[in-house]
């Protein structure tokens, strides 16, 4: 006996002319009894007067197309309804034939279909380059799954996409065939794969091979011709041999060979980095039995005969692929020590094999219907959302019987760029979202949206399906309140960073601020040249970042003015003040007195409560640092209540009042723009220079400051709280120190 059969494509080429209505009844028939004639013929006719004299590039009259669809998706025994579907797929696109002429004539269900393979031909879905690593690919797969609905719409979809397939060769453009042919092999052939159905997937995946890499299909062909002539007596004997080892055995099989297709030998050629010959299954044999135990019993009868290769052993009958597909796969060492695999199932498994889905109808009780029996665990049609949710999951079979119970797929939209760029988001994102999802330049610059032709605010939750345009501005005014109008990382952390830049500028004002009355007080002539001087030591690249760092307060104002003037005279610095009760000469800012004060020992403010002239305050020795004065009711002061000996009275000199004098806020401010700037100038307004600034925390919505005014006592400064305090920006202020109560100031 010579070489096995080849599975041959579903139909020989492009039949010309093509099925008559009757033939094409009669092939439906055969495996659906029930099947109305008279409907087919409708459907049949609608198709030809709605097409009238339309062409396809090839020369034919259009309606020659679904007739060929029609006939793949017969050869896949569907139901009639599909076969309506698939003669009337392209009337309601390219037709005068309305929705409702055929919902009058066929009915919702044909409607419904048609409208939904409609729906999958207008998706241009590879216009874009699909990399594994953006996953887009896989994004279209499940689009096109979830707006699949009904399995029918895919599986009529699949067989049109065949037949395209097949006469691509006639579309003028190199251009349409490249992006179908890479639409076929990156989308639709992987679907056809997922739900089973080899028979299109492998045939998909050839004609895409053939033209998107014609050299390679070329080459893959040629040796297979060759290994063929080379292989061609062995596989005939070991044929045979199988045959007597069944037979001896009384086993009732059929038995068929299959030969790797082209593109699934050069897919394993690539991924396994491997040579021609050491393909191992580049022939399989098939063997057809009744039920599961002879499944067994005839692995057992080719592993008493042959040496099996252990490590090539599957049992896909007691762990089926995520697909539906089952089989058990050995590899058995022939005469001449050659590798052969075969393949062990019952016929009904055979058919899940080659139709998958599609197997799943069949004639029972006197009808043609979807046997959800068949199904098990894995029914497409009505829970396609495990399907697409396994994908996600690289499809492991036990993984997919947990993931098929779960009720979701829920959590994602898919919307397109104008450009039909497919953009996979998650539920309840914006347009602002999508924006970001494009590039972050197209984020940043968004000022508005069009969604599906209208202009819709930016707040929008997006649908399935939408096709979103991204208005863009010059410059981009993010606010802080964007920030909740969206749900993804990228879009969330993209506007943090942008509304950062917009606060640099607030703070580079403020720190601008810093230094003008930094120069003032000390009566130096300000100029940025000596600026410029300074950055090198201080470590800034430009006086940008300098009045940044002074405006956030990375760097304090004291620090600065060090550096610029280096060996200047610490005026604030009470270490260099040895007079005691008296800190005084021409530019000294304080005054205390009072018993224990002694020549030698230094004397601080204390930096838990930065106390002020009309404070109430108390010196405590230390020894690290002298003296350290602290308002009365510093919490500080509660720790060193068992050391009495260590407290100093003391009191602010009369005189000292009307000397400016730093005085210590912390503020929480909202975080919007334009806030920072607004207290600064109330600050101003008040009379008090804002000498210092610290953001303790910045959360989305507030800023917690620490700030430093310059003030000429606490009722000065109280004056300034109460005039922040009214501000609409402010959320609570008040006396850098615990307790502080109004009246002590
Ligand atoms: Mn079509």
């Amino acid at each position: 006996m010579g070489r096995m059969n080849v599975t041959a494509e579903i139909v020989s080429k492009e039949t010309a002319p093509y099925l008559s209505a009757p033939a094409l009844a009669a092939m439906v028939r055969k495996y659906d009894p029930s099947v109305s004639t008279k409907k087919l013929e409708r459907a049949y006719r609608l198709c030809m007067e709605s097409h009238g004299k339309q062409m396809r590039h090839s020369g034919d009259p259009y309606y020659a197309h679904p007739i060929a669809v029609a006939q793949i998706a017969a050869q896949l025994r569907m139901d009639t309804d599909s076969i309506c579907t698939a003669l009337l797929h392209d009337v309601l696109e390219d037709t005068d034939t309305t929705e409702d002429d055929m919902r009058s004539e066929f009915g919702d269900v044909v409607t419904d279909l048609v409208k939904g393979v409609t729906k999958l031909g207008q998706l241009e879905l590879s216009s874009t380059e699909l990399s594994p690593e953006d996953k887009q690919a896989e994004n279209f797969q499940k689009f096109v799954l979830a707006m699949s609905k009904d399995i029918r719409v895919l599986l009529v979809k699949l067989c049109d996409r065949l037949h395209n397939m097949r006469t691509l060769q006639y579309h003028p453009k190199a251009s349409s065939r490249e992006r179908i042919s890479r639409e076929t092999m990156e989308i639709y052939a992987p679907l056809a794969r997922k739900i089973g159905v080899d028979r299109l997937c492998s045939e998909l995946e050839d004609l895409s091979f053939k033209f998107l890499n014609p050299s390679a299909y070329e080459s893959i062909n040629k040796r297979l011709s060759a290994w063929r002539e080379s292989q061609d007596a062995a596989i005939s004997q070991l044929s045979i041999m199988l045959r007597d080892v069944l037979g001896k055995n009384k086993v009732n099989a059929r038995i068929y060979g299959r030969e790797k297709r082209p593109f699934a030998i050069w897919r394993k050629l690539q991924r396994q980095g491997i040579a021609f010959e050491d393909v191992a299954d580049i022939y399989a044999f098939r063997i057809i039995v009744d039920d599961v135990s002879d499944c067994y019993e005839v692995l057992g009868l080719l592993h008493r005969e042959w040496r099996c290769v252990p490590a090539r052993f599957r049992d896909f009958i007691s762990v089926p692929k995520p697909n539906g597909y089952q089989s058990l796969h050995t590899t058995i060492l022939g005469p001449d020590n050659q590798r052969v695999e075969v393949q062990i199932r019952t016929q009904a498994m055979d058919d899940i094999a080659e139709r998958g889905v599609a197997a799943h109808w069949s004639y029972k009780n006197k009808s043609y219907s979807y046997d959800e029996s068949k199904a098990g665990d894995i029914d497409p049609l009505h829970r396609i959302r495990p399907l697409v949710e396994m994908m996600g999951h690289g499809g492991e079979a036990d993984e997919f019987m947990e993931l098929a119970k779960l009720e979701m797929y829920a959590d994602q939209v898919f919307t397109f760029t104008p450009k039909n760029k497919l953009i996979a988001l998650p539920q309840g994102a914006t347009p602002l979202d999508f924006a970001y999802a494009v590039h972050t330049k197209v984020g940043d610059t968004c000022i508005g949206a069009i969604i599906n032709g209208r202009e819709r605010p930016l707040r929008t939750q997006l649908q399935n399906g939408d096709v979103v345009k991204i208005i863009r501005g010059g410059t981009p005014e993010p606010t802080p309140g964007w920030e909740s109008m969206v749900v993804t990382g990228k879009a969330r952390s993209a506007l943090r960073r942008l509304t950062r830049t917009g606060e640099s500028q607030e703070f580079r004002s403020i720190g601008y601020m810093l230094v003008d009355h930094a120069f003032a007080r000390e009566d130096k002539e300000f100029s940025e040249t000596i600026l410029r001087d300074t950055l090198k030591r201080l470590n800034f690249d430009t006086v940008d970042d300098l009045y940044i760092a002074l405006g956030r307060g990375k760097l304090s104002v004291g620090e600065f003015m060090d550096a610029v003037f280096p060996g200047r005279k610490h005026n604030q610095d009470l270490n260099k003040f040895e007079n005691r009760d008296l800190i005084d000469d021409n530019t000294a800012k304080f005054y205390v007195k009072g018993e224990g004060l002694r020549e030698g020992v230094g004397l601080h403010l204390g930096e838990c409560c930065y106390p002020i002239p009309g404070d109430r305050i108390v010196g405590i020795h230390t020894k690290e640092k002298g003296i350290v004065i602290h308002t009365i009711d510093c919490d500080l002061l509660a720790e060193l209540e068992n050391e009495p000996d260590s407290w100093l009275d003391l009191a602010w000199r009369r005189g000292a009042d009307n000397t400016a004098s730093i005085g210590q806020i912390t503020a929480t401010i909202e975080h919007v723009p334009g806030a920072l700037a607004a207290i600064a100038t109330i600050i101003g307004e008040a009379g008090g220079n804002l000498t210092n600034i610290h953001t303790l925390k910045r959360s989305p919505s507030f800023f917690d400051m620490v700030m430093d005014i310059e003030v000429t006592d606490a009722k000065h400064l109280s004056q300034i709280v109460a005039a922040m305090r009214a501000s609409a920006y402010v959320v609570t202020v008040r006396r850098a120190r615990a307790n502080t109560s109004e009246g002590s100031i």
